[in-house]
């Protein structure tokens, strides 16, 4: 059975990439979340990976943000006083803030406030990320992209979360 064209588009979602099965992970594979799929087929996903958005390739070196540990998030990336570091050292703060700021640009041009990001990312995790050193030790704190929209007003939770708060769309 098909949805109503009047209940399609309706409070649209945003949605880490990867959790639908994009391959847009550092190790380009995904983190796909059947849960979500029945929002998708009713009309009220929109997925964007900050990363590639903000202009890194797929696959890439993994990223975290420098000093997570210490008690540094994507907030302090936000307003300039920590960055996201690649592995081997390389500084990629400004296509995490950039690839932000696509969410957040495509978040307000469709008038999404709800969004819905792939836990433990440096961009999308929301409530805890990786500890800057690569150790995979987790932390709490917000990914850049998970700073961004929770500033912005949007209501920003993990795959987890969600699937805990909200039953299937009939
Ligand atoms: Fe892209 Fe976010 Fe998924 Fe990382 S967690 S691959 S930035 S959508």
């Amino acid at each position: 059975m098909f949805a109503q064209p009047s209940t399609l588009f309706k409070d649209r979602i945003l949605v880490s990439a990867c959790l639908l099965g994009v391959p847009c992970r550092y190790d380009g594979g995904s983190c796909s979340y059947p849960e979500l799929y029945p929002w998708v087929a009713r009309g009220r996903v929109v997925a964007i990976c900050p990363e590639v958005a903000g202009g890194l390739p797929t696959p890439r070196l993994p990223a975290e943000i420098k000093g997570a540990g210490a008690g540094l998030d994507g907030n302090h990336v936000l307003e300039g006083r920590a960055w996201v570091m690649r592995c081997d050292g390389l500084d990629v703060t400004a296509q995490f803030v950039a690839g932000a700021e696509a969410a957040l640009d495509l978040a307000r041009e469709l008038d999404i406030r709800t969004a819905v990001l792939k836990a433990h990312s440096p961009s999308c995790g929301v409530g805890a990320i990786c500890d800057g050193e690569f150790s995979g030790r987790l932390v709490a704190g917000d990914g850049v992209t998970g700073a961004l929209l929770k500033r912005a007003g949007l209501e920003v939770v993990t795959e987890v979360v969600w699937k805990e708060r909200h039953e299937p769309p009939c």
